[in-house]
């Protein structure tokens, strides 16, 4: 068996070297797989329990065009999704064109002309940057008259308690806090500590809507920010929640006032959630959350893996080959642009989509940096599913998540250290050499 699975591998570029080395980290890692496999069975339950408390029905598969009034489908799966997040309420569309428009959504509906927006955990993510207007943005935040204050995270990564207490003022009216680490090299926060930080910030002024940015941080916990006072969780459903599925999308779920802010935004105030037809999506967005919590654990396993892969050739890691997981991105550092394409170039080839072309970085809009990007997916864009993408910035690190099962995940990253080997950027020497 152990011989038919090399040859496959050789047959597909993955030479002995890399792939013994990959062995020998897989074998040290099912302690570690267990546990994240009894989190994905925990998640499994908790999503089937809610599709059968909001009794989803072959109706539901059905979807409506046009307005869209009494869309069954649509509005069950929006009680799905607060059954799966304990809120009062959901806004879960594929109207939400992706993640920036999900968040820029939450907070346009939700802040006034003269309020002001904190993020008590340093720098949103890029392209909240025009959101906001930290950097200029047509439509952003600041051009109607709202205001934004930020507080960084301390050097050690913990809140900065002192500095948020000393800007909550009498207009703060929202508080964003990002779960994930996004483009940064800063640990991603657990649900434990976000609840810490939203039950500080309560407690300074209790009437403050608390948002948490949960892209791909969904299902890596068996809880979620919602169950610690969240009043918005808020993420895209081409990231974990859509399970690879789900081809376009993003979800808003949380207090009912607060949704229902979102929903006027988003379609017109007076209509709300009553319109918004789901056309034949619906299929994939059920099956896609049903799907999502064993998506999301081949994805925390491929990320997991990539982590010990690399921190023992000497490469920073974040987070580490031991520490626990809050989401599903792994940052390798490599230091040198040369690193970061070879790593994208060796995942855009394990891809089942296009893993005949060549990515280069490129300048995204809503990013300030060249950026390259690895994603051979079946849904354009997906980072549920494998991909990589790195800003051509120091520290020039590569941020790598997704995988649609963990044997593609694997074998992804195996690909990336096979293309740094030819590339010259790892010796074999070092494969066989490293501490293990
Ligand atoms: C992906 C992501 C976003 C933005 O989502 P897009 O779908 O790319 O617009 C926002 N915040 C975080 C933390 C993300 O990971």
């Amino acid at each position: 068996m152990g011989e038919q699975l090399e040859e496959i591998y050789e047959s597909m570029g993955i030479g002995r070297a890399v792939y013994r080395y990959g062995e020998k980290i897989a074998g040290l890692l099912s302690e570690r797989f267990g546990q994240i496999d009894a989190v994905a069975e925990y998640n499994q339950v908790k999503v089937l329990r809610a599709m059968q408390e909001k009794q989803v029905s072959e109706a539901c598969l059905l979807g409506t065009t046009g307005y869209g009034y009494n869309d069954l489908g649509r509005d069950t799966l929006e009680g799905v999704y607060a059954r799966v997040f304990h809120t009062q309420d959901a806004l879960v569309r594929p109207q939400i064109t992706c993640g920036t428009h999900a968040l820029a959504l939450a907070l346009m509906s939700n802040l006034r002309p003269g309020d002001e927006l904190l993020s008590p955990v340093g720098k949103p993510y890029d392209t909240l940057e025009e959101v906001i207007g930290i950097r200029p943005g047509r439509g952003s935040l600041k051009e109607y008259g709202i205001t934004y204050r930020q507080v960084d995270l301390k050097e050690d990564g913990g809140f900065d308690y002192e500095g948020i207490r000393g800007v909550v003022n009498e207009r703060t009216r929202l508080v964003t806090i990002q779960r994930s680490k996004g483009y940064q090299t800063r640990p991603t926060l657990s649900v434990d500590r976000i609840g810490e930080l939203i039950a500080f910030i309560k407690g300074i002024k209790p009437d403050v809507i608390c948002m948490v940015d949960n892209c791909y941080g969904e299902f890596v916990e068996r809880r979620e920010p919602s169950d610690v006072g969240a009043d918005m969780v808020v993420g895209s459903l081409i990231k974990n929640p859509g399970g690879g599925l789900a081809p376009v999308g993003g979800y808003i779920a949380g207090r009912r006032d607060c949704v229902e802010n979102a929903a006027c935004r988003l379609t017109s105030p007076g209509l709300g959630k009553e319109v918004g037809a789901s056309l034949g999506i619906l299929p994939q967005f059920y099956q896609g959350l049903f799907l999502a919590p064993t998506v999301t654990a081949a994805a925390l396993k491929g990320a997991v893996f990539a982590a010990n892969v690399y921190e023992r050739l000497g490469f920073p890691v974040t987070p580490d080959g031991r520490e626990s997981r809050h989401d599903i991105i792994q940052a390798v550092t490599f230091g040198a642009p040369e690193g970061v394409i070879a790593f994208c170039q060796g995942i855009q080839a394990a891809s089942p989509v296009d893993s005949h072309v060549t990515p280069e970085p490129w300048d995204m809009p809503g990013y300030d940096a060249r950026v390259i990007m690895a994603a051979g997916a079946f849904v354009s864009g997906s980072s549920i599913e494998l991909s990589a993408d790195g800003p051509i910035k120091p520290p020039y690190a590569v941020y790598f998540q997704g995988g649609l099962t963990w044997p593609h995940a694997r074998f992804g990253i195996l690909k990336s250290l096979q293309s740094l080997v030819d590339q010259g950027i790892v010796r074999e020497d070092d494969l066989a050499e490293s501490r293990i």
